[in-house]
């Protein structure tokens, strides 16, 4: 697409020539009556982002968008008509049983050399884009007095030590009332025990518990030393973490009272303050970045502005040696035949088929299916159904060969594109790839969220133009300009690139940062509660 500020509200976008859709661009959408560059005049109004029908679509005929079948009509539309959920039937997934495993050659590729960003080196070998203490719990019952602990040290702390960013208590929901030896428990146990572990901590790890729950807080912190990457298999390991000193259970009878709780809890943390303080930044090659790719708050738009923008980034990060993961487990499946042949080898393309597999019987356990997604708010942004939605979702994991598969929770274990299992929602899958090490999040969005997590960075990228005008505050790039013709992909790409970089050095702050925005963290525990 050419630089072109003038922008045609008549615009509409076919992705591919054999779409038989396009999505209308314009603010305000285009009224009854309009004639597009190709001849075709609107029958209804159409709103932005929604498809219009290039061509007669028949009952029972396919509809294709990104050159892939969307859906089939379900009364013929006629052509200027509007597609949408209502008239479109959802195809059947792709089966899991014979999908091509790695068979894609991967494409030639040219190391991308000289950039590099300024983060905190860890003793495990990871590298952190902040530097924060972050406070474990193991069960909700201490949530309260963490919250009022992380007050007092800020106040009263922090002031002292100032190259520590902040303090972040990990509150959560779990802990009591669990069936903690249920097999699917290992989710959210690993999750906290990772999340503890996210190379913006430092290395600190510090557990407050309450003492009777079922999580016992000693099991959050491992004996096994942490390595974090095959290739820093010589790198430092923490020694300090399987420490009884490291955990703080309120119960235990030596404490007189609230006051002598948040003493002793104040005492551990100046201690990791005290560590942590004496960190400094220093040049890092982008190998070292961690990158956790996501989407929220969905609309059409998505797949052909932000979505492809982030995946040029991706494979930007990749040719530069580093960590990007993709995940959103519902918004892969029905894209799923396009991700097997990119497999580096048949295990990791049989991981991939594994995951989607456990995913199908979570939800067949629950009664649900991939129905439940998209949102009604997606559908108003013009995605009919789940495979429009997952087509457009799989553009961020770029072009890179997928070079390994993690479950729910576990910690990523080598550089270039990973595939992080998690659900779609926002909170859940921010959480896991927490947990899984990313030291920076880049999150597209086209109804908008004001999203943001408290350990680590997450640069929110918007996928049109009115959301980025409109929430000029909140948004920190607007990828709207691919559609309306301003910028190209890889304008957008290299922009992002280039952010990412100066928000891991701390340089640059990203918007929902300035504002204070933070969400809770939220773990998967798709084991039974007693
Ligand atoms: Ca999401």
């Amino acid at each position: 697409m050419t630089a072109n500020n003038q922008v045609n509200q008549s615009r509409v976008i076919r992705v591919h020539p054999s779409d038989n859709v396009a999505i209308v661009v314009g603010q305000g959408g285009l009224p009854a009556g309009t004639r597009l560059d190709d001849g075709v005049v609107l029958g209804v109004d159409i709103p932005q982002g929604h498809k219009v029908a290039l061509t007669d679509i028949g009952e029972g005929e396919r509809i294709i968008r990104y050159n892939e079948v969307i859906g089939t009509a379900l009364s013929a539309i006629a052509r200027g008509g509007h597609v949408n959920e209502n008239n479109v039937r959802l195809p059947i997934p792709p089966t899991l049983d014979e999908l091509p495993l790695a068979t894609r050659e991967a494409p030639p590729v040219e190391p991308l050399e000289g950039y590099t960003f300024e983060g905190f080196r860890n003793p495990d070998g990871s590298v952190g884009t902040r530097n924060v203490l972050g406070i474990t719990t193991s069960v909700q019952c201490v949530a309260g007095t963490v919250d009022h602990v992380v007050a007092r040290i800020k106040r009263e702390l922090l002031p002292r030590f100032p190259h520590v960013d902040d303090v972040v208590g990990l509150n959560h929901s779990y802990g009591c009332g669990v069936a903690i030896g249920a097999p699917a428990a290992i989710v959210p146990i690993r999750t906290l025990k990772n999340l503890a572990r996210n190379p913006n901590f430092g290395g600190e790890v510090m557990v407050i518990g309450l003492g009777c729950e079922k999580l016992q807080p000693s099991t959050l912190i491992d004996d096994a030393p942490v390595k974090i990457f095959e290739r820093s298999a010589d790198a430092l390991t923490h020694d300090e973490t399987n420490d009884d000193a490291n955990v703080l259970s309120l119960q235990h009878e030596s404490f007189e009272g609230f006051g002598e709780m948040v003493e002793g809890i104040m005492e551990m943390a100046e201690r990791h303050l005290e560590r942590l303080n004496r960190r400094r930044r220093e040049t890092c090659p982008v190998s070292e970045l961690t990158v956790g790719m996501q989407c929220g708050g969905s609309d059409a738009f998505s797949g052909v502005t932000a979505n492809p923008a982030v995946g040029f980034a991706t494979d930007l990060i990749v040719r530069a040696g580093g960590s990007v993961m993709f995940s959103e487990v519902t918004e892969v499946r029905d894209a799923i035949h396009l991700l097997t042949p990119r497999a580096v080898d048949r295990q990791v393309g049989q991981a991939l088929i594994d995951q989607m597999a456990w995913y199908d019987d979570y939800l067949a356990q629950g009664q649900a299916d991939r129905s439940a997604n998209p949102s009604p708010g997606n559908k108003k942004g013009g995605l009919s159904n789940i495979v429009e939605k997952a087509l457009g979702s799989v553009i961020k994991s770029g072009n890179s060969p997928i070079v390994d598969v993690i479950g729910p929770g576990e910690r990523l274990r080598k550089r270039g594109l990973t595939f992080a299992a998690t659900p779609a929602s926002d909170f859940i899958c921010g959480t896991l790839q927490a947990a899984a090490g990313m030291n920076l999040q880049v999150f597209t969005t086209g109804r908008g969220t004001p999203y943001n997590l408290a350990m680590t960075p997450v640069i929110k990228v918007s996928t049109n133009s009115t959301l980025g005008r409109r929430w000029h505050d909140l948004i920190d790039l607007d990828a709207g300009r691919i559609a309306t013709g301003e910028a190209s992909i890889e304008d957008i790409g290299w922009e992002l690139f280039e952010l990412i970089l100066e928000v891991a050095s701390g340089r640059h702050q990203v918007a929902a940062d300035r504002l204070g925005l933070y969400n809770d963290l939220v773990l998967f525990n798709p084991a039974p509660v007693t």
